[in-house]
C-alpha cells in the first residue's frame, strides 16, 4: 500500500545578541569555561526580576517581516512549567497564545529539475515565538557524574513552527537549510546545527487516505543530513506498522545517530501538561508607535534574501543552478565575484563584459574555491584583490595567457598578493602571437646547445628542461612574451 507522509517542523535557533534574554549577562556561545556568564537573574535567585531583551524581540520581528508574516502589535510572555536540572527556575519563560509572529510563508528554492519555473514550494509558517534557552548538562561517563553549565541558561531562543506542508524528507531538509540561510542573511543567528545553535524537530505522520495519521515527534536531530535520514526512517517505520495492521503510537522519539534509527522516548505531552500562564514578572509588549518595531519599517529595511539573490544572479550574470548555490551559501565569495566583475565594464572596449563574467563564474566556483579549500583559507583573508582577479580574467579572455597559465598565476597571486600582469611578465606566462620570433629563438638555442639537443634525442629528458630554460631567458632578454609550455612544443617539433 502507498502511504502519504505529512511533515511539519519545529525549529529552534539561538539568537546572536549581545546579552541574554532577561538579564545583562554576555551571550557568548564560544565561552569555553563553564558558569562564567551567569548572574542572580539567570540562576533564578529569589527576588530577582527579568527584563526583556529589545534586540532579541527586534530580531524575531525582522524574521517575521522576511517571511511575509503577520507581526504582533501586542505580545506577551508565558511561563511553561516543568522540572529539569538544567532549568533553574523550574519553568521556562516562553510565549504561548500571543507569539511575536504569526502566519508567514517560506518559499523553498525552485529545484534545478524544474529549471525555468519562477518559484519553489511555499511552506506555511504557523508562528515564531521567543523564549529562553536552558542550561547545558555535561555528562562525565568516567566519573558517572553530570554537571550543569549555566552559560547557556537564558540565552535568547526563537522557535519557529510550520504547518504540516511538507511531504518528503528532501523537502523538510530543504526547508531547514533555507531557514538557516535566511537567519544568516538577516544576521539573526549563526544557526550552526553542529554547534546546537539550530535544532530541528520533525512531526511526521503517514496516511493511506486524505485523513492525517497519528503524529510522531522526532528530536535530537543534529545535522541536515540527519533531518533527511530521521524522517525517511520514520516514514518507513510507520508505513511498516500500518501495513502489518498495527497502529502508530503518538509519542516523542529521539534520533540515534550511531544506530541510524529513531528510538521511543516518552508519550507526547500536551500543551496543558505545561500549565502555561501569563508571566507575571514581565509586562505585555506593545509595539504601536515605536518605529523600530513597525512592520513597514522592518520590511523596508530587509536586506536581499537568498531567493532574491538567486533570481538576481540568474538574471544579471546567467549563473546556472549548479554553481549558483556556491554563491548563495558563501556571502563573502559572492561579494568578491561581484566586485571583480564590476571592473569588467572598464575594459568593455577590449573585451565583452559577458565573457569576463562567464570566466569569473567558472574560475571562482572551481579553481579559486579549490585553492581556498586546499589552503584552508576563508576568502576574506586572501591577499588577492577582486580588481586583480578581474584583470586576470580579462587577460584570459584576451588570450594573453593560456587557461593553464591563468590557473598557475592565480595560485601565485594568492600566495604573494601580486597583480597578474606582473607575474605573467616576470614568469613568462604571456603568450605571444609572434610564432616566428619564438621559432627563431628555439632554433638559435638548439644551435648554441647542440650537445644538450643531442642528449635529449638520446633520451635524456632533463636536457629538454635545460633547453626550455635557455629559450625562456633568451625570450625575456628580447622582451618577447613566452611561456614554457609553448616553447617546449617548439622544441618537441624541431627535435622530432
Ligand atoms: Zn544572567
Amino acid at each position: 500500500m502507498n502511504f502519504k507522509p505529512t511533515i511539519g517542523l519545529e525549529i529552534h535557533a539561538e539568537l546572536k545578541t549581545v546579552t541574554k534574554m532577561f538579564c545583562s549577562c554576555k551571550n557568548d556561545p564560544d565561552e569555553k569555561h563553564p558558569n562564567m556568564n551567569v548572574c542572580p537573574v539567570c540562576l533564578a535567585h529569589p527576588g530577582t526580576l527579568p527584563v526583556a531583551n529589545r534586540e532579541a524581540i527586534h530580531k524575531v520581528l525582522k524574521l517575521g517581516a522576511a517571511l511575509g508574516a503577520k507581526l504582533a502589535d501586542e505580545s506577551r510572555f508565558d511561563r511553561k512549567n516543568y522540572f529539569y536540572p538544567d532549568l533553574p527556575k523550574g519553568y521556562q519563560i516562553s510565549q504561548y497564545p500571543h507569539p511575536l509572529v504569526k502566519t508567514g510563508v517560506l518559499e523553498l528554492p525552485a529545484s534545478p529539475a524544474k529549471r525555468g519555473e519562477p518559484s519553489g514550494k511555499k511552506v506555511r509558517i504557523t508562528r515564531v515565538h521567543l523564549e529562553e534557552d536552558a542550561a547545558r548538562s555535561v555528562h562525565d561517563d568516567k566519573n558517572k557524574t553530570t554537571l550543569v553549565d549555566f552559560n547557556r541558561a537564558g540565552v535568547p531562543l526563537m522557535e519557529l513552527v510550520t504547518e504540516p506542508d511538507m511531504t518528503s524528507a528532501k523537502e523538510a531538509r530543504e526547508f531547514a537549510e533555507e531557514l538557516q540561510l535566511i537567519l544568516r542573511y538577516l544576521g539573526i543567528s549563526d544557526a550552526d546545527m553542529e554547534k546546537g545553535q539550530m535544532r530541528v524537530e520533525a512531526n511526521i505522520s503517514v496516511s493511506a487516505d486524505s485523513k492525517l495519521g497519528t503524529k510522531v515527534e522526532v528530536k535530537n536531530i543534529n545535522s541536515f543530513r540527519n533531518v533527511g535520514r530521521a524522517i525517511d526512517f520514520e516514514i518507513k517505520r510507520q508505513s511498516g506498522l500500518l501495513e502489518k495492521g498495527g497502529k502508530v503510537r503518538q509519542e516523542t522519539r529521539g534520533w540515534n545517530d550511531t544506530e541510524e534509527k529513531t528510538v521511543g522516548q516518552r508519550s507526547k505531552e500536551e500543551a496543558h501538561d505545561y500549565r502555561y500562564f501569563p508571566e507575571p514578572d514581565l509586562p505585555p509588549l506593545k509595539f504601536s508607535g515605536i518605529p523600530e518595531f513597525s512592520p513597514e519599517i522592518l520590511r523596508a529595511r530587509l536586506p536581499e534574501l537568498p531567493n532574491q539573490k538567486r533570481a538576481r544572479f540568474r538574471k544579471e550574470y546567467g549563473v546556472d543552478d549548479e554553481k549558483l548555490e556556491i554563491f548563495i551559501r558563501d556571502k563573502a565569495l559572492s561579494e568578491f565575484f561581484e566586485q571583480a566583475v564590476s571592473e569588467a565594464e572598464k575594459w568593455a572596449g577590449e573585451v565583452e563584459p559577458k565573457k569576463i563574467i562567464e570566466l569569473s563564474v567558472n574560475y571562482i566556483t572551481s579553481d579559486l574555491s579549490g585553492l581556498l579549500k586546499e589552503k584552508k583559507l576563508p576568502i576574506a583573508e586572501i591577499k588577492t584583490t577582486p580588481e586583480n582577479f578581474g584583470e586576470l580574467m580579462k587577460m584570459t579572455a584576451l588570450g594573453e595567457i593560456s587557461s593553464r597559465g591563468a590557473k598557475d598565476i592565480l595560485r601565485l597571486m594568492l600566495e604573494t598578493g601580486e597583480d597578474p600582469s606582473e607575474i605573467a611578465e616576470r614568469d613568462g606566462f604571456l603568450q605571444t602571437s609572434d610564432a616566428g620570433a619564438l621559432e627563431e629563438i628555439v632554433k638559435n638555442v638548439i644551435a648554441q646547445n647542440s650537445k644538450a639537443a643531442e642528449d635529449y634525442k638520446k633520451g635524456k629528458e632533463a636536457s629538454l628542461q635545460f633547453l626550455v630554460g635557455q629559450a625562456m631567458r633568451e625570450a625575456k632578454s628580447r622582451k618577447i612574451g613566452a611561456n614554457p609550455q609553448t616553447l617546449k612544443e617548439f622544441f618537441l617539433r624541431l627535435l622530432g
